[in-house]
């Protein structure tokens, strides 16, 4: 059987180690990437990578308490074999990665620096840089991918929107694409999606401004299910953008050195809330901050007590990029509480797969933030995004390669639903649908507010200045339909999903998970015209 072409999605952690992976078993493969090159949301890590070395088993950690760890913080909604895989390929991945010239962070000794980061029960989070984890690895990707190219080993296409799939065809799949206004397509057999987060369906995100559900929008139009959509992570700890717009997000490994959250009268709220505090679970402390808003306080990171501790200057050391950033806003953690909110950071669901990034379409696969793998459940573990993506990335990538024709994972679990199509067209601009979101989709929902937000989407009609921008704001209006929908499906509070008028939690550990897809007389985004192929 000749070899396969495969078309990657995106160049983020997950689309470059798949391109890595592709040379690697020499499969002759495309990357398409709408901007440069290693843009996303992975250039942004900060923490770091969580995984269970050698180092770290010697010191007392297992992958058992890695796993355990990670279904904990996901509310036992995660799917144990998945979550098995990847805490289990970790210290595999990170051999991988220094092959390909990551540089995590080691002391005199050689031995890395291992930090703890909130839900963690062992000091297990690899970090590069400090505080540029993901700046480190895409980096080094980037160049490892870029040499296979020159070498002719991949094509790398960027500034290359994908705009749609036509899966229509036998076996041959077709990507439509834009490039400076140009309609292209070009043909493969299997197509991976590694288009990442959703962030600008909120109006505070740590995400950068691409996270626009591109993955999630193409799946869902090719007709695949979308799963757990309701379970949005919101970072603790993002600097009031209203008061400091450029200073962006403070790492959860700030608290684990030691910061505290207070309000404006230096209360440490976090204690009544929860036996962990300042290192509960995520959607713990995200909701713990919100309501503080809600009372009427202010909410600060304090971390000067750990600048006292361990001296003049570790902060800086420590977290140099952080500290550059909050430098140029005219600010210094060592020396003054910094105001933070709690804002969208991450997706948990997304385009359902299996752990070999198969999705419910035969020929497409998944891999990064636009997947749901199950691993998060219904709240991520710190840390443990980076390690989802490229791991369930070199998998898929594997599985693409071996596939027999009309292979698709299972969707044996999912309870899924059908969108109905839109009934009227009122027009919907990029503001109007991420002040819905952030209201009816944020930290608290309630069914009432799913149910206003579903009866304005479904008799709306997205509109934008411009082709590129229309494209991006149809996916994040597809993918906030899907999370309404799901909001109000599950009534109960779960993990990150927490509905407000919900008489209890489920902490059943039985839970059931949802699916959704497009009512299949949904129309194509785009009748694209003047298409030229790209040989
Ligand atoms: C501020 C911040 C800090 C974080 N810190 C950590 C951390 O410390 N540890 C951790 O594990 N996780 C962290 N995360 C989460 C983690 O960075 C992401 O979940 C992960 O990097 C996602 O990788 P990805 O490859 O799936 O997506 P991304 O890195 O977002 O890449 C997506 C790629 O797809 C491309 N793309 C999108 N749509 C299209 C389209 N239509 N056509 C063509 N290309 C397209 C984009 O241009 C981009 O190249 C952090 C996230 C943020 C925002």
């Amino acid at each position: 059987m000749s070899p396969r072409t495969l078309a990657i999605i995106g160049s983020g952690v997950a689309g470059l180690c798949a391109a890595l992976e592709t040379v690697r078993l020499g499969l002759p493969a495309i990357l398409l990437t709408k901007q440069q090159l290693g843009d996303g949301n992975s250039t942004c890590a900060q923490g770091g990578l969580s995984a269970v070395t050698a180092q770290g088993e010697a010191a007392g950690d297992a992958v058992a308490s890695h796993v355990a760890d990670t279904l904990r913080a996901g509310a036992w909604h995660g799917g144990a074999e998945a979550v098995q895989e990847l805490c289990a390929s970790a210290a595999g991945l990170v051999h991988t990665l220094e092959e390909h010239a990551v540089q995590f962070d080691k002391d005199a000794s050689g031995n890395y620096q291992l930090g703890l980061e909130a839900a963690h029960s062992a000091h297990r989070i690899l970090h590069a840089g400090g505080d540029a984890t993901g700046a480190g690895l895409v980096a080094a990707l980037t160049a490892a991918v870029r040499s296979a190219e020159r070498r002719g080993q991949i094509d790398v296409i960027e500034n290359a929107l994908v705009v749609d799939l036509d899966f229509a065809g036998a076996h041959r799949r077709t990507v439509h694409y834009l490039q400076e206004d140009r309609s292209l397509e070009l043909d493969a057999d299997a197509v991976l999606l590694a288009t990442g987060g959703l962030g600008s369906l909120y109006a505070a995100s740590t995400n950068p401004q691409g996270a626009t559900a591109d993955g999630i929008g193409l799946a869902a139009r090719a007709g695949a299910v979308i799963s757990d959509l309701e379970f949005i992570q919101f970072h603790p700890t993002l600097v009031d953008p209203q008061l400091h717009p450029q200073a962006g997000m403070i790492s959860e490994a700030v608290r684990g050195e030691g910061a505290v959250l207070v309000n404006e009268l230096g209360q440490r709220f976090m204690l009544e809330l929860d036996e962990r505090a300042d290192l509960a679970p995520r959607d713990v402390v995200a909701r713990g901050i919100h309501a503080q808003y809600q009372a009427g306080h202010q909410v600060f990171i304090d971390a000067r007590a750990v600048e006292t501790l361990k001296g003049a200057g570790f902060l800086a050391r420590r977290f140099p990029s952080i500290t550059a950033r909050l430098k140029a806003s005219g600010l210094d953690m060592a020396l003054a509480p910094i105001p933070v909110v709690a804002a969208q950071h991450y997706a948990m669901g997304g385009i359902h797969t299996d752990t070999r990034g198969r999705t419910s379409i035969p020929g497409l696969y998944a891999a990064g933030e636009c997947a749901n793998t199950t691993v998060h459940g219904a709240n991520r573990l710190a840390s443990n995004s980076l390690l989802e993506a490229m791991v369930f990335a070199c998998n898929a990538v594997n599985a693409m390669g071996a596939d027999a024709p009309g292979r698709a994972c299972g969707i044996g679990e999912l309870v899924v639903g059908q969108l109905p199509a839109v009934q009227a067209q009122a027009p919907l601009e990029l503001p109007q649908l991420q002040s819905l979101a952030s209201e009816h989709l944020g930290v608290y929902r309630t069914g009432e507010g799913a149910e206003q937000l579903i009866r304005v989407l479904d008799a709306s009609a997205p509109v934008a200045q411009d082709q590129r921008a229309l494209v991006e704001l149809d996916n994040l209006y597809t993918c906030a339909r899907m999370i309404a929908y799901a909001a109000k499906q599950r009534t109960q509070s779960l993990g990150a999903h927490h509905r407000v008028d919900a008489a209890s939690q489920d902490n059943t550990g039985n839970t059931v998970r949802y699916g959704w897809v497009l009512d299949s007389a949904q129309p194509m985004i785009r009748q694209l015209e003047n298409k030229e192929v790209h040989a």
